[in-house]
């Protein structure tokens, strides 16, 4: 489904919080100490956007982007957000969050910072951090939904060694009443193959099982884009980790700096975007594409 002036921020509205006007995308976290061998943020997001400013820069902007526009819906990315909580636990007080994270900070930490209502939690199982078991990791989860947040979703990436052991994994996280989203790995390699191209025709059929099929084309590339315009800069918005603010995190055009204390001003309407791929997988609600637009 395309955006519409009708429908004017679907994921404020899927995160429970219709009354919110923006949703942002904040690549916040610059560090992890996961040591994930397939890392797709790899050392990108430090190189070409370091972190420019401080935590008390940071609750000042969010603070005016209150005052300017009311309570968002802000979505925690980077790297690892849970090496921030207390940051993190001080912005969603005046907004609300969905938080990626690799799920291994300490819960009596989180639950004194972050109260259930604010957080909607999308943990990542990475399989190495948890002695290549899930028991544990689904046994946290459902502590935290005991306590009242909301883990709606379990994220898991399809790294060649670990690839014959996502099917009975995706079964376990099914039947503890998550959803599952398996994704193919961009940005990295395994044995000198650059996925997702290298992946072997075994690893493609076995990718392909476990993605769902409208995702991606042959090959595991997004499907080409062809549209009108896209609500992301209108009604949604990304900060990056320079704290720069432009229209997604993929376009990362700066349209002011938010760190630096510029009030966040967003277009009028929706603009075109000539991105062959989109990669703000969670902005896809704000496309307009051809069809939309010719039966409105
Ligand atoms: S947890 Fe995420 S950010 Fe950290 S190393 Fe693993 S994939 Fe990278
Ligand atoms: S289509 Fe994707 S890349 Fe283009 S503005 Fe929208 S969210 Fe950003």
């Amino acid at each position: 489904m395309g955006w519409t002036p009708e429908f004017p921020n679907p994921i404020c509205v899927e995160a429970g919080h219709p009354e919110c006007r923006y949703f942002m995308a904040w690549l916040f976290s610059n560090e992890c100490h996961a040591g994930c061998p397939y890392c797709m943020m790899g050392t990108a997001l430090t190189k070409w956007y370091p972190r420019q400013w401080s935590d008390a820069q940071a609750i000042r902007a969010w603070d005016q982007f209150a005052d300017d526009h009311g309570s968002a819906v802000i979505l925690f990315g980077g790297h690892e957000s849970g090496e921030h909580l207390p940051l993190v636990g001080r912005v969603v007080e005046d907004h609300w969050g969905i938080m990626v994270t690799n799920f291994t900070f300490d819960e009596r930490v989180f639950c004194r910072l972050i109260p259930p209502g604010r957080m909607i939690l999308h943990p990542s199982f990475h399989a190495h951090l948890w002695g290549n078991e899930i028991e544990e990791f689904l046994a946290k989860i459902q502590r935290f939904r005991n306590r009242g947040y909301w883990v709606p979703v379990v994220s898991m990436a399809c790294w060649p060694p670990l690839m014959d052991r996502l099917p009975a994994w995706r079964e376990q996280i099914l039947a503890a009443g998550l959803s599952a989203n398996i994704h193919p790995l961009y940005n990295t390699s395994y044995q000198g193959r650059v996925l997702p191209d290298g992946y072997t025709p075994d690893e493609l059929q076995q990718v392909k099982a476990l993605v769902p099929p409208c995702t991606y084309e042959d090959r595991i590339v997004r499907a080409p884009l062809k549209l009108k315009a896209c609500a992301a800069g209108h009604t949604a918005g990304g900060i990056t980790c320079d704290g720069s603010f432009a229209r997604c995190v993929q376009r990362t055009r700066a349209m002011g700096n938010f760190m630096g204390g510029d009030h966040v001003v967003f277009d009028e309407e929706p603009r075109p975007c000539d991105v062959a791929q989109c990669m703000c997988g969670n902005m896809g609600g704000y496309q307009i594409h051809e069809e939309a637009e010719e039966t409105a």
